[in-house]
């Protein structure tokens, strides 16, 4: 029997290695092109990669976090 997929394909949603907020926090002024100077230090818990602290983000992008560019090396 043939597997179906009730969803269909989602093109949009790429498994992916996130980095989670270690610490969040705001940045001491807006840069030009900045739409919010909210923003927190990502570190990856696969890889331990540090990104510091990354900026210009909304509370949900904080929470789901940014994806890894070591672990997700080559996917774009
Ligand atoms: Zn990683």
């Amino acid at each position: 029997m043939p597997r179906v997929d009730l969803f269909g394909p989602v093109p949009r949603k790429p498994r992916r290695v996130m980095m989670h907020a270690v610490d969040i926090g705001q940045a001491p002024g807006m840069m030009p092109g900045w739409t919010s100077a909210k923003g927190g230090k990502f570190v990856c818990r696969r890889c331990g990669h540090d990104a510091g602290w990354l900026f210009d983000m909304t509370d949900t992008e904080i929470r789901r976090g940014v994806p890894c560019p070591v672990c997700n090396e080559g996917e774009g």
